[in-house]
């Protein structure tokens, strides 16, 4: 890992976005924002599970009308995304938006932006310059279109990223000559590669923060891959403030995800349990996949980060597991379940589930009184013996 850059730090709301600031959660509402009901249950929704800053989309006027009753009601600050109106960046600015997002391909005009940029000086609100790889070629000016377009031919890669590093750009020229600097920057394409070379571009250009995200990347099964994939390897160089992570879905699991993604590189601190599972091999002898689930489900009622590892057999499971807070390690038709490193009970496999969480629920009430600690990775797990099958002999090919 890449110790991270120091950008410039702006605030939106009550989060810092930038200057070393805990990289921040965002998701997007997928209602009408007219719809204030409708919406603000999802902003709940997203703030519960982790979001820390939720930005609505705004075409018409009806969505600015329902700002005030949104930002009434939303425990997290709101961004506005704004395209092609900049009169809906003013609308919402004046609602009390904590941030506005512009797209340089379809707001140019140099006196809208300076009117905007002028209404968020006003009110102490930041801007998200936004560019996509898709709002970046010329469609006004044809033959510098058709000049662009010759070019993406040639070599799509160099040319987008080319084109969108100049979109900002360019587009920064008007801040600068406005003075105005709490911007946050984004550079998008749906292509992880070119996500990567845009923003190692954009961070070695400017020091305002970035909004990391892939755009449209997709349905689920593709799409949190490729945000991993661009989002995962920018945040191991040292690059990036924020991020969106998106994808075809309800957006409560992009927020999920990029949790995961932040905890998994150390960016952010676990407040939940985590779960470590073997992926099982030819030496299973239980429903490993089935109990895992199982466990997943149970453990998302409790609310401290406990290790807790669900192994498939005592061969590789001990040492794989070690650092587990609370461990399973599964044989024929029994588990033997490990408190920090101690056996406490033997249990058979129809009993696992229940015994590893009440375990689990046990240990963590003790950890919330102070009585013991997370050790991190300092447990150690002493390999238990084979579990003896009914008919005496050993399972999982492990001589006594
Ligand atoms: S813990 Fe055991 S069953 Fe699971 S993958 Fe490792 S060797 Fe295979």
């Amino acid at each position: 890992m890449i110790p991270r850059k120091k950008t410039r730090q702006v605030r939106v709301g009550s989060v810092p976005i930038g200057g070393l600031a805990p990289i921040s959660i965002q998701s997007m509402t997928s209602t009408y924002t007219r719809d204030v009901d409708a919406t603000v249950a999802q902003i709940r929704c997203l703030a519960e599970a982790g979001c820390d800053l939720v930005r609505v989309a705004v075409p018409e006027k009806s969505d600015t009308a329902a700002l005030p009753g949104i930002l009434d009601q939303s425990p997290v600050p709101i961004i506005a995304d704004v395209h092609y109106h900049f009169e809906r960046a003013l609308e919402a600015v004046e609602a009390g938006v904590h941030k506005i997002r512009l797209n340089p391909g379809n707001i140019r005009d140099r006196k809208q932006v300076d009117r905007v940029i002028a209404a968020c000086r006003e009110r102490g609100v930041p801007i998200r310059v936004g560019v996509n790889e898709g709002s970046v070629v010329e469609r006004a000016d044809h033959d510098r279109r058709a000049a662009q377009k010759a070019g993406i031919q040639t070599d799509p890669r160099s040319e987008l990223i080319r084109l969108m590093v100049q979109t900002v750009e360019d587009y920064m020229r008007i801040f600068d000559e406005n003075n105005f600097h709490d911007v946050v920057l984004a550079a998008k394409s749906i292509d992880a590669g070119y996500v990567i070379d845009a923003y190692r571009a954009l961070s070695e250009r400017f020091d305002l923060p970035l909004h990391l995200g892939v755009t449209h990347a997709g349905p689920p099964e593709t799409g949190r891959i490729r945000s991993i994939a661009a989002l995962g390897s920018l945040l191991a160089m040292g690059i990036g403030d924020t991020i969106r992570i998106s994808y075809a879905a309800d957006p409560i699991h992009e927020v999920e995800d990029a949790k995961e993604l932040l905890c998994s590189l150390g960016l952010r601190n676990r407040l939940e349990p985590e779960l470590i599972a073997c992926p099982t091999c030819g030496r299973i002898e239980i429903d490993l996949i089935k109990l895992v689930a199982e466990v997943r489900q149970k453990l998302a009622t409790i609310k401290t980060p406990v290790k807790v590892a669900v192994m498939g057999c005592v061969v590789n499971g001990p040492g794989e597991a070690e650092g587990a807070d609370v461990a399973v390690f599964a044989g024929k038709g029994r588990g033997i379940i490990y408190v920090q490193g101690k056996q406490t009970r033997t249990v058979s496999e129809a009993e696992m589930l229940d015994a590893l969480y009440d375990e689990t629920l046990a240990f963590s009430k003790r950890v919330e009184s102070g009585e013991v600690v997370l050790t991190g990775r300092d447990v150690t797990i002493t390999p238990p013996d084979p579990l003896p099958r009914k008919d005496g002999s050993i399972p999982l090919n492990v001589q006594p």
